[in-house]
């Protein structure tokens, strides 16, 4: 992280508010366009975890496209990026919604033969390339039950008893591809073992494929990740099964690329714990802090409850479990004092909310040269608008 304080950072501005880096998204961009470029993969913007299209413009100098979870993020990837390619994956299309999936998505990956069977012919019809999810039930991750496709009963992906009760001859002809998506947060070594499952239990369906979507869950742009070791990987696929390997990181394409920045309210004590109370809550603003769950870096503290002064900091809004976590610092907090979170690009702005009556942080850019500049407010309105009506009088 920057070692400039906070206040030299970010002093000044009205809290809680998020900043977005650019010359780390740029940093992250060089990266995964090194991969693309070393094995002729390509690499797209999982928009679940950063969908801020201010800043597509800059990742399409590196990315190939973007990939949406449904009909919105899909067309703000066509809209937004566009001439790049749009995918599409998600877990049961609606009929109301596929026409204009058609019309925005170049690939479309089913989650089941069922989809496959209701959607797969119009979808072939317009020219779009289709894929299928696979199970390839290989957990490689522990301790993120929620965060694990391949956890026993999941509704992600075909197993493969599933694709031999269910596949015809006829479906599979359908298939331009293969999807998986397994891993979060993960190295190559993770995805090592899952490809070499995949091609334990579909290894007599890939070499008819054009294409391989290996997902997202790579950390690609976090240091120390072994960037050799993935492209050996996608380089066998490639290689073995002559077909192009798509990967879709969400995280790793915006990877530290944000700040979260908050001011202390209050600080109160209760059998020894130390509570500073923020504007910026956890519920609200960084959802994952809590479903995960995870603990942010701060900006001049130590995680835990080591160090000189600790406090727990929490949100202001009712929920007790409102709670970042406990953090040590050199010096007492203060009223007014300025946090800055770090990571708060992936999965917050896009996934915030206004429990509690509580404001959306306004969001900010930080330019390469340092400057700052307002992308968006919200207000009232923002929080009022998704409540009341909207339509004149409609009854059924
Ligand atoms: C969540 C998701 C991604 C992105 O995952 P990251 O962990 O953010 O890299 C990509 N593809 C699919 C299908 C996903 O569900």
């Amino acid at each position: 992280m920057n070692r400039q304080t906070p206040e030299k950072l970010f002093g000044d501005l009205p809290t809680p508010c998020y900043i977005i880096d650019e010359a780390v998204l740029r940093h992250n961009g060089e990266i995964l366009a090194g991969v693309i470029r070393r094995t002729g993969c390509k690499i797209l913007l999982a928009q679940k975890a950063f969908s801020n299209y201010d800043f597509y413009p800059l990742l399409s100098e590196y990315l190939s496209g973007t990939e949406a979870s449904g009909l919105y993020e899909a067309q703000l990837g066509k809209e937004c990026m566009p001439g790049k390619e749009v995918h599409v994956f998600c877990g049961a299309y609606q009929e109301t919604d596929f026409e204009q999936i058609l019309a925005c998505a170049d690939h479309i990956v089913f989650n089941s033969p069922g989809q496959l069977k209701k959607y797969g012919k119009r979808a072939k019809e317009e020219n779009r390339s289709i894929g299928l999810r696979i199970n390839p039930e290989c957990s490689t991750q522990e301790g993120h039950e929620i965060y694990d496709p391949c956890a026993p009963g999941s509704r992600l992906g075909v197993t493969r008893a599933a694709w031999d009760r269910e596949m015809t001859p006829e479906l599979v002809s359908m298939l331009d591809g293969i999807h998986f998506h397994t891993l979060c947060e993960q190295d190559a070594d993770a995805l090592e073992i899952t490809l070499l499952a995949v091609e334990e239990k579909f290894g007599d369906i890939l070499p008819r494929m054009q294409w391989l979507n290996m997902g997202g869950g790579h950390h690609i742009t976090r240091k120390g990740y072994d960037i050799t070791r993935l492209e050996k990987w996608i380089t066998y696929a490639q290689k073995k099964w002559k077909l192009r390997v798509y990967l879709e990181p969400g995280e790793a394409a915006a990877l530290n690329a944000g700040y979260l920045a908050s001011r202390v309210l209050d600080v109160t004590e209760n059998h020894g714990i130390q509570n500073a109370i923020l504007d910026a809550s956890a519920a609200c603003h960084m959802p994952d802090v809590i479903e995960m769950p995870y603990l942010p870096p701060l900006y001049g503290a130590v995680s835990g409850t080591e160090g000189k002064y600790t406090y727990r900091l929490g949100g202001p809004t009712c929920l007790s479990g409102d709670v970042i976590g406990d953090y040590g610092f050199d010096h007492a907090l203060t009223e007014g004092e300025v946090l800055l979170f770090g990571d708060m690009a992936i999965y917050t702005t896009c996934k915030n909310n206004t429990f509690n009556g509580m404001a959306l942080p306004s969001i900010w850019k930080r330019t390469a040269g340092g400057k700052l500049e307002l992308l968006r407010e919200f207000g009232y309105e923002d929080f009022k608008i998704r409540l009341g009506r909207n339509i004149v009088r409609q009854t059924v």
